[in-house]
């Protein structure tokens, strides 16, 4: 496989790592490899150990975050091996806005006697700072799925680092397009691909990325040992996505930081979250979750929906959630912007607004 050299740019690696190799009658594709087993003796052996689709997404994704990639089949599969990384009774440090399967998964790990848990407000530096000096593991979140808060990741991974804990970035919202947390100071970056990555509501699959050959050795290991391999029609779908990253991410971002300027004025709303990149937006609703409810059922163009960050525009009251924080409000709708027009969006999006003041 060519891989794209680490001195492009991000636009440049989506678009031309993770292909085959150049040559008379090759597809410029690499095809879809359907194979439970392979020839013996090889490299690959049997297909819980690794296939050329997975591997070429691999292989794009690395480059883009700065590390080597492992595919799995699913965001939360790539979450649970992680967590598998501490041992008995080990300390992991968190989010209280974490993703609300991370938080379901610490707090079922933690009701076990697997791991203690500690969560913390990520704003606060030094009180993450503080919190990590027993810990094994420090698991950040930035911008927080859907409080949006950001965390000082390169200050926060330093210290974790010095104290001798795993740092890991759940980077899902910001995508290596806007955050490369390798190269922040990070050992381990966590994407859900079913969001951004892969970017068209089609696909269910996660990955890991790690710089340190050691540790990539060990998470190759675990996944297949716990078996949560991606499928092949997904990862091959999945690098698809990642060749339009760069693209969708921009125009996703230009239309949510418009309409942010916009839902800044709008009466009906009694705060409107947003980080200053990226492409989701949180709005909480003055008339609380009736209203939210009322907008969510009002559009024609946003579609209301759990997921996010693909190329349609949805949004979805969180607090619908049962397992979502009490902390985050009942009126908060979390907008994922796609990259339509943004004034038919901002149309749409103020016809359901305008009835709820
Ligand atoms: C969706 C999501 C996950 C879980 O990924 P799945 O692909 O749904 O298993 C993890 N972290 C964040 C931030 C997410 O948004």
């Amino acid at each position: 496989m060519s891989s794209a050299s680490r001195d492009h740019q991000p636009a440049t690696i989506a678009v031309t790592a993770g292909r085959p190799q150049r040559g008379p009658d090759q597809p410029l594709n690499v095809p879809i490899t359907m194979a439970s087993a392979y020839g013996a003796t090889g490299e690959l052996e049997y297909s819980r150990y690794g296939n050329p689709s997975w591997a070429a997404f691999e292989d794009a994704l690395g480059a883009l975050e700065g590390g080597r990639a492992l595919a799995f089949s699913s965001g939360m599969g790539a979450v649970t091996t992680v967590l598998d990384l501490v041992g008995h009774d080990g300390l992991v440090v968190a989010p209280a806005h974490s993703y609300t399967g991370t938080l379901l998964q610490l707090a079922d790990l933690e009701s076990r006697g697997r791991i203690r848990t500690k969560l913390v407000d990520i704003t606060d530096t030094e009180a993450v700072v503080a919190a990590s000096e027993d810990a094994a593991l420090v698991w950040l979140e930035s911008p927080t799925n859907p409080a949006l808060e950001v965390a000082d990741i390169a200050t926060i991974s330093a210290a974790a680092r010095e104290a001798g804990a795993y740092v890991v970035v759940d980077n899902t919202f910001a995508t290596p397009i806007l955050q490369q947390p390798l190269t922040l100071g990070a050992d381990i970056v966590v994407h859900s691909v079913t969001k951004y990555l892969a970017g068209h509501s089609d696909v269910l699959m996660g990955a890991l990325v790690t710089a340190d050959e050691e540790l990539y050795a060990v998470l190759k290991g675990r996944r297949e040992l716990m078996g949560a391999t991606p499928g092949t029609l997904e990862s091959w779908l999945a690098l698809r996505g990642l060749r339009t990253l760069h693209l969708r991410v921009e125009r996703a971002q230009a239309n949510a930081a418009e309409l942010v300027r916009r839902l800044r004025e709008h009466p009906a709303l009694s705060e409107v979250r947003y980080p200053g990149f990226g492409g989701i937006v949180s709005i909480v609703l003055a008339g609380g979750a009736d209203a939210a409810d009322r907008v969510t059922r009002g559009t024609d163009l946003w579609v209301h929906a759990t997921s996010l960050g693909g190329v349609e525009s949805t949004f979805e009251r969180r607090r619908r959630w049962k397992a979502e924080p009490a902390t985050i409000p009942e009126g908060l709708v979390r907008l994922s912007v796609g990259i339509e027009d943004v004034e038919d969006l901002w149309e749409d999006l103020r016809g359901a607004l305008d009835p709820v003041v």
